[in-house]
């Protein structure tokens, strides 16, 4: 009789903790939020696909199409065609890379030597298709346009 009475108190707390746990989780504010209506704010170290930077005073490319970024990256997903202007001067007319490879290590913003690459704050970037994700980085803006 001892035992029974210990073993019934015992499932009542037992109950009730779970019970306290539900409850709590009842009232508790959702740590989610219902994307698309509503989004959270952007946190500083976020990396969308890497996107080439602009000179803010001439608003052309900084890249030199120097092709180290190419080179080092270990993915191999970048892809440039280099073209020069009248002076003489190195740009890249196309610069493919490859989001289905890119692991988005950073490799290729750290080593040029023009800090010509930035990660862009691009993240819904929903395709049908492999090739709709190589990305010319030349005539693709910051948002994907
Ligand atoms: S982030 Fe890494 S994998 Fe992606 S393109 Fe740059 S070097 Fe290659
Ligand atoms: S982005 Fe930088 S490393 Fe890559 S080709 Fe242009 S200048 Fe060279």
């Amino acid at each position: 009789m001892k035992r029974y009475i210990i073993e019934l108190v015992q499932g009542g707390a037992s109950l009730l903790a779970g019970l306290g746990v539900t409850l709590r989780a009842l009232v508790a504010q959702p740590v989610t939020v219902p994307y698309p209506r509503k989004k959270l704010p952007m946190q500083p170290g976020f990396r969308g696909h890497p996107m080439l930077v602009r000179n803010p005073a001439t608003g052309a490319f900084t890249c030199i199409a120097c092709g180290t970024c190419m080179q080092r990256c270990p993915s191999r997903c970048i892809d440039i065609t280099a073209a020069r202007t009248e002076s003489g001067t190195k740009y890249p007319a196309r610069f493919q890379l490859d989001f289905t490879r890119c692991s988005l290590c950073g490799i290729c913003v750290e080593v040029c030597p023009v800090s010509g690459l930035a990660f862009s704050r691009s993240f819904a970037m929903p395709h049908r298709t492999r090739e709709a994700c190589k990305y010319d980085l030349v005539t693709r803006g910051e948002e994907g346009t």
